[in-house]
């Protein structure tokens, strides 16, 4: 794979709190592209998404880490990566159905993926039963200012 040209990689407790921070953090590490509010907040909401899973469903009743890798290439080539080490997805395939869930309770819709793939390019997983995940998003923003990532 290229090069990135930037990168950051954070690691951080499945605390409901962390939701709000992850995807701060993402759209700052992102700010540097100067992309537009709705990139901005595209990027934000699929980040969100894919964490608030790591907490609700991989990490369901324990705490756990999760790390998030986020990198920038040539052409306004975003990359993202959410990785948990929780409980893993037995099926992929159906886990990213839009309306699957496996929340018993009523609260979540099962729109998760689907909300991260129609805000994002690409969307990719990994996982292991007992192992964990990894969600991969990428997106090509505009480049509004010429001198991307600014030399
Ligand atoms: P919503 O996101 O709308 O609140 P949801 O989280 O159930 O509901 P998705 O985000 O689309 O919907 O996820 C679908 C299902 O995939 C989840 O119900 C869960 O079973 C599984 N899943 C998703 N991410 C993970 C993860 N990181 N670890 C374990 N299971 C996961
Ligand atoms: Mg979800």
């Amino acid at each position: 794979m290229k090069k990135p040209r930037n990168e950051m990689t954070i690691t951080f407790l499945s605390r409901s709190a962390n939701e709000a921070f992850s995807r701060s953090a993402a759209a700052a590490f992102f700010s540097q592209l100067d992309p537009t509010v709705e990139e901005l907040a595209d990027i934000k909401t699929a980040v969100s998404e894919a964490v608030t899973n790591c907490i609700v469903h991989a990490y369901r009743d324990t705490l756990g880490k999760i790390r998030m890798t986020a990198r920038i290439y040539d052409g306004g080539e975003i990359y993202i990566q959410v990785k948990d080490s929780g409980c893993g997805i037995p099926d992929v395939k159906q886990a990213m159905e839009p309306l699957f869930t496996t929340c018993e309770t009523g609260e979540r819709a099962g729109l998760g993926f689907a909300v991260m793939q129609s805000f994002m390019d690409k969307v990719s997983v990994r996982s292991a039963p007992g192992k964990g995940t990894a969600v991969t998003l990428r997106k090509t923003l505009s480049q509004r200012s010429g001198d991307e990532a600014g030399e």
